[in-house]
């Protein structure tokens, strides 16, 4: 089998809920391979500045190849390879073989659909494909970021209740925008003691809205400086949260590790890294839960790998995830397959069309959860109706 296309259209629409409670435009882009005998896969990348360019330069690489030799693929690409291969994937090709950037999402959407494709061609599901499953009900973990207006408090309780009667047992905010009416230096990495109180008041509303068998989680957005990290993890300590995410830049595995050290909160990170990155902080001691995204890492292997060496150290993982539809049944399939599997993140709240652009003869959430099925490859098909009608560039992938 070889491969013989690929291609991608990029789908858009209004999110209502947004970002920090904003409504925006959001959207993915969706890839197709396809083979001389037929069989095709598909993946999902986020489209970012350079990965339109790089899946242009991975088509070159990759037509003609075998589609099911896909680790050598993902290998060639991100680590590059000996000269004088004989081997299509060809390192030397490659316009960069470095593990950063554009180079690294395109590669995590060619991968997923590889996988898609595999499955199919093996006539079984790709969890199969990472070495069985564990579970068949993968647990959602709801990020709601923050409600439209952060200085009314029975918007925040109204939005953590809605989560919760949705059927959600993890539900996610975003701290770094919980007070942003207070912020008073756009820059210094710095929280002010009248923001860090307002951020402590907004998120109790949520803690007494949903209850204390709900788990909370927050994300900091890489904003922080180590000690307000820490003054920050103290504040919220009695909220019992799940995670404390990202609180400081993600380059530097000592400050986090100085996070760590002094957090009363489990430390959560990684959802740009790839494998190489999780392992130098945890070897490092910086992270209590490694949170990588099959859109970033490399693929479903790449974060496969990356689960196992969290296990090895006894280190849960949960997996990160602003992606659409296709995205989160890729990662379901890596959940379903890793034993220390925690939790998959989900944005859908206001862009449906992210979630109804695949269909898979059930739906997406089923009580907060992900249920897969034993459908092959990863187990959906588009819904071209809805991709048409969302589609702005490229090409209908029919
Ligand atoms: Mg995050």
């Amino acid at each position: 089998m070889k491969v013989t296309k690929i291609r991608w259209m990029r789908i858009e629409g209004l999110d209502e809920h947004g970002f920090g409670g904003k409504p925006r435009l959001t959207g993915v882009l969706i890839v197709r391979v396809d083979t001389d005998e037929g069989i095709y896969g598909l993946g999902e990348v986020q489209d970012f500045f350079g990965v339109r360019d790089a899946i242009d330069s991975i088509r070159g690489l990759l037509v003609g190849a075998d589609p099911l030799a896909i680790q050598p693929f993902v290998t060639a690409m991100l680590y590059g390879r000996m000269p004088n291969s004989r081997m299509p994937i060809d390192a030397s090709m490659s316009p960069t073989a470095t593990a950063v950037g554009p180079v690294v999402w395109a590669v995590s959407g060619v991968e997923m659909a590889l996988c898609d494709l595999a499955g199919k061609a093996f006539s079984t599901p790709v969890y199969n494909l990472l070495g069985g499953k564990y579970r068949d009900r993968i647990l959602i973990y709801a990020d709601r970021s923050c409600p439209g207006d952060i200085a009314d408090l029975e918007q925040w309780r109204m939005l953590a209740r809605t989560a919760r009667d949705d059927g959600f047992r993890v539900i996610k905010f975003d701290v770094d925008v919980t007070a942003a009416d207070h912020t008073d230096d756009e820059w210094n990495r710095a929280i002010p003691l009248k923001q860090l109180n307002k951020i402590v008041e907004r998120l109790t509303a949520v803690r007494a809205a949903v209850g204390w068998d709900v788990e909370l989680t927050v994300d900091g957005h890489m904003h922080y400086d180590v000690r307000d990290s820490i003054r920050l993890a103290n504040a919220l300590a009695d909220l019992n949260l799940m995670w404390l995410e990202d609180p400081t830049p993600i380059i530097n595995p000592d400050a986090l590790a100085r996070v760590r050290d002094k957090s009363p909160i489990a430390i959560c990170a990684g959802e740009m890294f790839i494998a190489e990155q999780f392992r130098l902080f945890i070897d490092r001691g910086a992270l209590d839960i490694v949170h990588p995204d099959v859109l970033f890492s490399g693929g479903l292997h790449e974060t496969k790998k990356i689960a196992d060496y969290a296990d090895q150290h006894y280190i849960p993982l949960a997996l990160h995830n602003n992606g659409g539809a296709l995205a989160t049944v890729a990662a379901a399939h890596v959940a379903a397959s890793s034993r220390n599997f925690l939790g998959l993140e989900c944005h859908f709240l206001g862009s449906k069309f992210l979630e109804d652009f695949i269909d898979r003869g059930t739906p997406l959430f089923n009580n907060g959860h992900v249920c897969l099925t034993d459908s092959p490859g990863l187990g959906l098909e588009l819904n071209i109706a809805v991709c048409k009608k969302h589609m702005v560039a490229g090409e209908l992938l029919v």
